[in-house]
């Protein structure tokens, strides 16, 4: 099955990535169970997609060694859409026994990042692709494609729409029709995005972009808003903010599942999910981690929330 969103549409795919980029730098090690459960309130609480997990080595992430557990865990609805990374040929070996949907592969369009993140060239990523696209699909799994610091590099700094389109073009060529652009550091800018996703729009129009953003530098809502005017219809985020990358210094959390679902919704969007179960989802997260996150509608409420007056001093201005 995939999941269709055209940008005709006032639906807007939210893609849940929590449990996969937002913990993989907690040190605080989340137990299976606990993942299950936020997992299985994100799903009745409307969310349909989800990249639960990578299958990355355990030795390199054990926060997420427990990856075909949680995946065997979720009770999936008829229109849930499990995904996770799968880096390699081994994690795709890992992988097949699982009930995910579709197997994200993950590239760098800087060789630098690329190196640091999988210890490979971008040459020699691209090559391993066909062999791990090919064993997912024998195990009757999808394949979506992924790119990471499309709008910058925190080691090269800006990087080209030549070096993204060249990888686009390899998805392309392995069948993927899916893929997500990656600012894995927050560098994005409204101008960037709007540059970049309409140059890929206009030389891919077969292919379905998604925005994967992070708010490291407090603009990540402002690039949806630019994304959706260029027709982009899905976003990663992560339930209360969490997320950054290991391996990028100065990365920090995605853009937030709750306040990404209150733009939408006061924006004339429609997202299938209710933002006052995404909250609660929110608030259990905060409580497992024990300490505050980035979330604010969490912390405020939708903006029609009534408070007591007689219990709340005002200040003019
Ligand atoms: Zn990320």
């Amino acid at each position: 099955m995939t999941i269709s969103t055209g940008t005709d549409t006032r639906h807007v795919e939210v893609v849940e990535v929590g449990t996969r980029d937002g913990l993989q730098i907690e040190r605080h090690i989340v137990p299976a169970a606990v993942k299950i459960d936020i997992l299985n309130d994100m799903i009745a609480s409307g969310l349909r997609s989800i990249e639960v997990t990578s299958f990355v080595s355990p030795k390199a992430v054990p926060q997420l060694s427990d990856a075909a557990e949680v995946l065997g865990g979720i009770k999936k609805r008829h229109d849930t859409y499990l995904m996770a990374l799968v880096p390699n040929l081994r994690a795709a070996e890992r992988a097949a026994d699982t009930p995910l949907d579709a197997g994200v592969l993950l590239i760098s369009a800087s060789d630098t990042h690329n190196r640091k993140n999988v210890n490979r060239t971008i040459v020699e990523s691209m090559a391993a692709f066909p062999e791990v696209a090919a064993r997912l699909r024998q195990a009757g799994i999808g394949i979506a494609g992924s790119i990471a610091t499309v709008f910058g590099c925190p080691f090269e700094g800006e990087v080209s729409i030549e070096a993204v389109k060249a990888i686009v073009r390899a998805y392309v060529d392995l069948g993927i029709d899916h893929v997500s652009l990656g600012d894995t550091t927050g560098m994005a800018t409204p101008t960037n995005i709007r540059s970049v996703v309409r140059s890929l729009n206009t030389s891919f129009p077969t292919v379905d972009f998604s925005l994967h953003l992070h708010n490291t530098r407090g603009i990540g809502l402002a690039n949806v808003l630019v994304g959706l005017d260029e027709g982009v219809r899905r976003f990663d985020s992560s339930v209360a903010g969490l997320g950054g990358c290991p391996f990028a210094a100065g990365a920090t959390g995605n853009i937030c599942t709750e306040d990404l679902i209150y733009l939408l919704h006061e924006s004339g969007y429609e997202t299938g999910i209710d933002l006052y179960q995404a909250i609660a989802v929110a608030k259990k997260m905060e409580k497992e981690l024990d300490r505050q996150l980035s979330g604010q509608v969490m912390k405020a409420g939708p903006r029609l929330t009534r408070h007591d007056a007689d219990e709340v001093r005002t200040a003019a201005g």
